[in-house]
Parts: structure tokens; C-alpha cells; sequence
């Protein structure tokens, strides 16, 4: 078996590739979400887009019924001023020019109606063209990201299969019983179980170990725990000596 600062060591490299392979499990978990809102993007983009459709369309039903009634009106009109040579009694050329003068109105008012529809349907279209490409470019970014994140899945999970291979290395290197010390103070602890004492400070919980625990921990050769946040503590000088000086 290695020795107790190899052990400290492995347990500092198991802590680090645990919190890494938490953080790409959470970017995991977030992806979905991302999907979600890109898919909304997209959705409402396309809602904009049909509506303008569906307006154009509606303006064109009542233009072509404005202009089937302006067309019967004018009929009736060229119908009726056709037959007032043939009207012998004053009576009834006066009862045909009022109905004329009345269809003749009618005519004037469907005329007012077409040209405030073909108006509108200039501006109806010119906002149906830029909702056109609006969708078109929300749909490309869309498309892009969601590329980006099939990319970034891939890449997490490979990540996440490396440092389950190295976890599985590093796990052999301590025995079982300081194995599952650290998975039961990390479960009950946030995700860190272990933690430098730099100074005298417990890097855990921020708080300062007693001296005589520093003195200790000098020493590696037990397991201690922080009597304040009972993550398993280790001296970061003591286990990392510095580097010997390069050769002058
Ligand atoms: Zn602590």
C-alpha cells in the first residue's frame, strides 16, 4: 500500500474529479432546458410569421368580396341608367335615379373600402416579409446552437467517461475503508469531504484547527478530520513539499 500522503494525494485527485464530474453532470442537466427555450425561439418566431399569413390572407377574402360587390353594383348601375330612356312617367325615372344615385354611393364606399384594404395589404406584406426573415434567421441561430450543444454533449461525456476511467484508477490506490469515509463525509458534506489546512485555516470551512491538530497534521501519518466541519484534513504543506530548487 502507498503511503499516507500518497493516500492524502489520491484523496485530493478523487475530490478534484468529483467536483468536475459534478459540474459536467450539471451542465448535462442543463441542456434540455437550453433546448427548451431555442425550440420556444423558434416556435414564437413562426407564430409571428403565420399571423402575418393569416392576415394577408384574410385581407384578400374581403378584397375579393369588396370587389364582387362593387362589380355587381356597377352592373346594376350601367343596368339601370341603360333602361331610363325607356321610362315613359316622371315618377318612376325619378324612383330609377334614386336607386342609380343609391347604388352609385354604395359603389363610392366599396371603392374607399378596396383602397384601404389594397393599403393595407402593402403593409401587410412588407411585415410578412420581414417576419419571413426573421423566422429564417431565428431558425439558423437556433440550428447552430443546438449543434453547439449535441457538440457539447459529446464532449461531456467523454469527459464524464475519462474521469470515471480515472476515478476508478485513483480509487484503487486507497483502501476501502478510508474510501468510504471520504464518500460518507462528501455525501453529507456538499460534495467536499476533503480540505487543505493552509495556515492554520481549514480551507473547508474557513475556520482555524487547534494548534496542536496543526502540529499533527505536520507530521502525516493519521487520518484527521476538522473538528469544525469533519472533512478529512490534511496539512497542504506537509503533503506538497515544495519543489526542491532547480539546480543552480
Ligand atoms: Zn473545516
Amino acid at each position: 500500500m502507498s503511503s499516507l500522503r500518497e493516500k492524502l494525494r489520491v484523496l485530493e485527485e478523487l475530490q478534484q474529479i468529483d467536483l468536475d464530474a459534478h459540474a459536467a453532470r450539471q451542465g448535462l442537466d442543463a441542456i434540455p432546458a437550453e433546448r427548451a427555450t431555442l425550440e420556444a425561439r423558434v416556435k414564437a418566431a413562426r407564430k409571428a410569421y403565420d399571423d402575418q399569413k393569416a392576415r394577408l390572407e384574410s385581407n384578400e377574402r374581403e378584397r375579393r368580396q369588396v370587389d364582387t360587390l362593387l362589380g355587381m353594383d356597377r352592373d346594376k348601375v350601367k343596368k339601370w341608367e341603360g333602361r331610363l330612356g325607356e321610362i315613359k312617367t316622371p315618377r318612376e325615372y325619378a324612383a330609377m335615379s334614386r336607386e342609380i344615385d343609391i347604388a352609385k354611393k354604395s359603389n363610392e364606399t366599396q371603392n374607399e373600402q378596396a383602397k384601404l384594404l389594397s393599403a393595407a395589404a402593402v403593409e401587410i406584406k412588407a411585415a410578412l416579409e420581414a417576419s419571413g426573415e426573421a423566422l429564417a434567421e431565428v431558425e439558423d441561430a437556433a440550428q447552430a446552437a443546438a449543434a453547439k450543444l449535441d457538440k457539447a454533449v459529446a464532449e461531456t461525456e467523454a469527459e464524464l467517461a475519462s474521469l470515471a476511467a480515472r476515478r476508478a484508477t485513483a480509487a484503487t490506490l486507497v483502501d476501502a475503508g478510508l474510501l468510504a469515509k471520504y464518500e460518507n463525509i462528501r455525501k453529507r458534506r456538499a460534495g467536499v469531504a476533503v480540505a487543505a489546512v493552509i495556515g492554520s485555516t481549514c480551507r473547508g470551512c474557513h475556520r482555524n484547527i487547534p494548534p496542536q491538530l496543526s502540529i499533527v497534521l505536520q507530521r502525516v501519518n493519521t487520518i484527521e478530520t476538522c473538528p469544525n466541519c469533519h472533512r478529512i484534513i490534511y496539512s497542504h504543506d506537509a503533503v506538497n513539499p515544495p519543489a526542491p530548487p532547480p539546480a543552480a
